[in-house]
Formats: structure tokens, C-alpha cells, sequence
């Protein structure tokens, strides 16, 4: 059997997936198209496999976010089911980068990704996998979308960012809770202060 750069073994976290690579004198490399026929799974038997991606920055909020890991390790489980189709998870944490959407200061927050798939050729479009193109799997675009789909809905510095004071945008996190401003005079007392009641 043929060891490929995705056989590594051990969990799929960057630095020990690596090591195990380094240690059976595999280089990683990314797969961006993998071809499920050459696994020759037969009806009913699976396959998990560790294979490395990379994803391409995406814009969010009018902001630019990447994922500097030019090699993010994910687990895919391949299960071919009857009638030649295959059911398809994939799971991996993809740390990303780009401004926090409170305060603007860099974010690195690490994203959970898992996803399903299942093609069934021959049935109605829902059992259509987009990114299977007969038995070759776009796991680029797969794993793009998949991490898009699990963005939190905010992009935080840390989960409690207290983001910029509205009055002077010093960032809240570091400013310290004694900053705040005197409340601005409300124009209605200077109007009463031009009164005098005789
Ligand atoms: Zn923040
Ligand atoms: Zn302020």
C-alpha cells in the first residue's frame, strides 16, 4: 500500500500531525482535488484519511480575513454506500486572521469545522455532492465553504472583546474601567439658563 502525504496517522492537530509526518519522512503537501476512486473502497467499507488543505482569504464585513496556515491538516471520512455513492465528512480547526470586529486589533480566532456530504449518482439533485465531479473531490473548495458556513457571527479578538468607547474610540480592553467622559451638557439647560423667571 502506497503511503501518501494524508496517511500520517495521529490527531488532526497542526503541530502533532506534522511531527507524525516529519516522522515517517512524509512532507506534507495540500490536496486540493482528491480522487475517492483510488481508495477502491467496496460497498460498505470507509476510510478516514489526513490530508492538508489550504484556504483562500475571504472578505467578510468589508474586511479582509485569511488563514495564514498555508497547510491546515483535516480529517476526512470517506464511506462508500450501496449503489455507488459515497457519504463524506470532514472535519478540521482552521485558526483565522483579520481585525476584530469590535475593536479593530488583530484576531486569531480558531474555527471548528465539520461538514457532511453524500452523493448518491443516479438520484434526485439533493444526493448531488457540488463538489464531487464524478469520483474527484474538490476538497479546496469544500473546505473554503465549510469554514465559511461555520463562522461564528462576529470575528472577536477574545469572546468578550468590550470593543471601542463610542464617545472617544479608545479600545475598551485596554483603557481600564475608570475610562469615561463627563456626560455632555444637554443644550436644553443652556436655553433655560437665558430665562430668568421674574
Ligand atoms: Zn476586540
Ligand atoms: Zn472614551
Amino acid at each position: 500500500m502506497m503511503a501518501g502525504p494524508g496517511r500520517a496517522g495521529g490527531p488532526p492537530g497542526d503541530l502533532d500531525t506534522a511531527i507524525a509526518a516529519a516522522k515517517l519522512g512524509l512532507v506534507p503537501v495540500r490536496t486540493d482535488m482528491f480522487d475517492l476512486g483510488g481508495l477502491h473502497l467496496t460497498s460498505g467499507a470507509g476510510r478516514r484519511l489526513e490530508l492538508f488543505v489550504s484556504i483562500d482569504d475571504f472578505m467578510l464585513g468589508g474586511e479582509r480575513y485569511s488563514v495564514p496556515s498555508e497547510l491546515v491538516p483535516v480529517m476526512l471520512d470517506v464511506s462508500r454506500t450501496t449503489a455507488n455513492g459515497y457519504a463524506l465528512r470532514l472535519r478540521f480547526t482552521a485558526g483565522v486572521s483579520g481585525p476584530c470586529m469590535r475593536c479593530l486589533e488583530e484576531a486569531t480566532p480558531a474555527i471548528p469545522v465539520e461538514s457532511r456530504e453524500v452523493s448518491q449518482p443516479g438520484e434526485s439533485d439533493q444526493l448531488r455532492s457540488p463538489y464531487l465531479e464524478g469520483e474527484v473531490l474538490d476538497l479546496h473548495g469544500w473546505a473554503r465553504d465549510a469554514l465559511a458556513l461555520s463562522l461564528p457571527a462576529k470575528l472577536l479578538c477574545q469572546p468578550d472583546c468590550a470593543g471601542l468607547c463610542p464617545v472617544c474610540g479608545a479600545n475598551m480592553n485596554t483603557a481600564g474601567s475608570e475610562h469615561g467622559h463627563e456626560p455632555a451638557p444637554d443644550p436644553r439647560w443652556a436655553k433655560l439658563s437665558e430665562i430668568r423667571f421674574e
